[in-house]
């Protein structure tokens, strides 16, 4: 499972002041389940070290200059992140984290300087970044810096590997009948995210207009990497812990529901973590050995020492 990658955040001495901006979270713990695939536009166009670059509004236009001012790069830079864009698709890439506040890398506030003096304005995006948003919409992206945060990191690794899952499933060019199982498998997880996602798929699989198969798979494609790009809500989250609960409710006594609801409550106030919560469910499905919800990713989306729901943080 490749993953592309910022150079400096591996710890590539590749930045413009000979550093490196190397990311613990992911070379000591990403690096278990994903081969990085490291991109640096300025390593290939500079030398190290080099004179920062920053972005610069020249009128109406953003250009990329030397911070001293003197030198216009954007030229260079534009170009080299282009190549390196169009490089992206031969690598088969399930996601893309990438150097924050960088003029090159940076996803989102990027500082943008003014041509004169005065001060700068955190709403720039990095020149490669934009490159890669607007090439590949549905691609999984993400900066370093954002993923300290509990929820974002969890909805981004939870998109990475139905990223993954889904285009492993259409290389086998499923049949319909395929498509329905993979579709219910992700019921759960796409309601954790929007119901109307889930209808919206639901439709595509129920093919009142009569499609082919082909055209069927290709907009299940689409839909489902839109789906799975939006992100999960803790009120939607209680809802699935429902659903799930509707299962076996029935043949569990009164304490038994009383304890479970409760515990879903407390998941709701943001008190325990959705792992303990899970871990409840799970041993009511195998108790009653429930095949459907054995099959639901929600359960198991990925692996779980990446612990990611084991924080109160992770669901808002
Ligand atoms: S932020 Fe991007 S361009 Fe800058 S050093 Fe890191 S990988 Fe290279």
């Amino acid at each position: 499972m490749k993953l592309g990658i910022s150079s400096c955040l591996l710890g590539t001495m590749c930045r413009f002041d000979g550093g490196h901006s190397r990311d613990r979270f992911i070379t000591d713990m990403l690096s278990d389940y994903f081969e990085f695939v490291p991109y640096c536009p300025e390593k290939m166009i500079f030398t190290t070290p080099r004179e920062a670059i920053r972005l610069v509004k020249n009128d109406d236009e953003i250009r990329v200059k030397t911070s001293n001012g003197n030198v216009d790069v954007t030229q260079k830079v534009e170009d080299i992140s282009k190549q390196l864009a169009n490089e992206i698709q031969n690598d088969d890439l399930c996601g893309f984290i990438l150097k924050s506040k960088s003029p090159t890398c940076g996803m989102e506030r990027v500082k943008i300087y003014p041509s004169d003096k005065g001060m700068s304005e955190k709403v720039g995006v990095g020149v490669f970044a934009k490159e890669i948003k607007e090439k590949y919409p549905l691609l999984p992206i993400e900066e370093e810096g954002r993923l300290g945060d509990a929820w974002l990191r969890e909805n981004f690794l939870m998109q990475i590997f139905s990223y993954k899952n889904i285009f492993e499933f259409l290389k086998i060019n499923p049949s319909i009948k395929e498509l329905v199982e993979f579709h219910t498998s992700y019921k759960y997880i796409i309601y954790a995210k929007s119901h109307q996602a889930y209808k919206e798929l639901g439709n595509i699989v129920a093919n009142h207009e009569k499609k082919d198969t082909k055209t069927i798979l290709e907009d299940y494609k689409h839909a489902f990497l839109n789906a799975i790009s939006l992100k999960g809500s803790i009120s939607n989250t209680y809802n699935v812990l429902l659903h799930l609960y509707g299962y076996f409710k029935k043949d569990i006594n009164k304490d038994e529901k009383t304890e479970i609801l409760e515990t879903f409550e407390e998941f709701k106030s943001g008190l325990i973590p959705l792992i303990a919560v899970i871990k409840i469910l799970n041993l009511y499905i195998k108790r009653f050995d429930i095949e459907y919800l054995k099959a639901q990713r929600f359960l198991n989306p990925y692996p779980k020492e990446l612990a990611l729901r084991s924080k109160v943080e992770a669901y808002r």
